[in-house]
């Protein structure tokens, strides 16, 4: 099994040189949409296998490789955000990784391994970790038993414990070259690669995700409207955009206000490259100091990225401020 995609090659083969010693605690950094993920559990997987080739790679064939595919590896823990139902019994992503589950790391790696071989826990993102949960994690982290890997994943390094990030070798994944990244998406099927790459900051797995499920209608009907504020009617349209995916809503709207500031700032358009002369227009117009402040509020929203009980009036009020922006 090579790179699980073509950019993280130099990576990969990186990774596989300290198969005989690997780093008890790896941190895989990087933006998001670029694979750190597939990278991980490639590498889990290699650290697993009982008859690896001789470029380190797992065999695909074994039995460890086996229940690594059909997710049943006992020597495999991963640590993520858990689904949970809310009273109105909708299924949400949990918004931290709790500290009930970090004891349970803790308790997995104390236990004996059930083969001979490593024993890997994967904490994907680990920027999620609440405070607890960190704190429970840091003294295995800092003397793991013996043949324990810990990899962790993280978009965002930074908000990571300093005392966590201390104890990792830290591996950064860069974004791929856009040349790279076009091919690769050109590759896939996608008419529009570079429009695509553009939207998603460069990062080709975004790219691909735009393409999918009639994202790139909504956004464009989005844009729409939002391209002609004197004439948008905040009640018709925040009824009829309560059911957007909250993180469509939000990238849509984070990646135009944004757009809207390098227009303003830097003269140029960073994601939306195919509404570049409306941007420009609205840029110029809008009141900065307006625009700044509902730009900082999209970014902090995208934290949560959680239905709120009302969507159509908060999607309301936002149409509100966008239109006073060109007031
Ligand atoms: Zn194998």
């Amino acid at each position: 099994m090579s790179a699980p995609y073509p950019w993280l090659g130099a990576s990969w083969s990186r990774l596989l040189a300290t198969r005989a010693r690997p780093a008890q605690a790896l941190l895989l950094a990087g933006p998001r949409g670029v694979g750190k993920g597939e990278l991980a559990q490639a590498w889990a997987r290699a650290l697993l296998c009982e008859s690896p080739l001789a470029s380190g790679e797992a065999c695909g064939a074994c039995a460890a490789c086996h229940w690594f595919e059909t997710g049943g590896h006992p020597d495999f823990l991963r640590v993520g955000l858990q689904e949970k139902t809310t009273k109105e019994g909708e299924t949400r992503l949990a918004t931290a990784i709790e500290v009930e589950q970090a004891r349970e790391a803790v308790d997995f790696v104390r236990l004996s391994t059930y083969r001979a071989g490593h024993r890997v826990v994967l904490i994907d993102p680990a920027d999620s970790l609440n405070l607890a949960a960190a704190n429970a994690l840091l003294k295995v982290l800092e003397e793991p038993p013996l043949n324990t890997v810990f990899v962790l994943v993280s978009d965002q390094p930074r908000r990571l414990l300093p005392t966590i990030r201390s104890r990792c070798t830290r591996v950064d994944i860069g974004l791929p070259p856009a040349a790279d990244a076009a091919a690769w998406l050109d590759g896939q099927g996608l008419d529009d690669a570079a429009t695509l790459l553009a939207l998603s900051g460069g990062t080709p797995l975004d790219a691909l995700r735009w393409s999918e499920a009639g994202d790139l209608d909504e956004r464009r009907s989005v844009l729409e409207s939002l391209v002609r504020p004197e004439q948008l009617d905040p009640v018709t349209l925040g009824e009829g955009w309560k059911g957007l995916a909250p993180r469509l809503w939000h990238a849509v709207a984070y990646k135009w206000l944004a757009d809207l500031l390098a227009v303003r700032l830097q003269g140029q358009v960073r994601f939306n490259r195919d509404f570049a002369e409306a941007l420009s227009r609205l840029g110029a117009q809008a009141d900065l100091a307006a625009l700044l402040k509902l730009a900082r509020r999209q970014a902090d929203e995208g934290r949560v990225l959680e239905h709120p009980l009302n969507r159509s009036l908060q999607m309301q009020a936002w149409l509100v401020q966008y239109r006073h922006l060109f007031d």
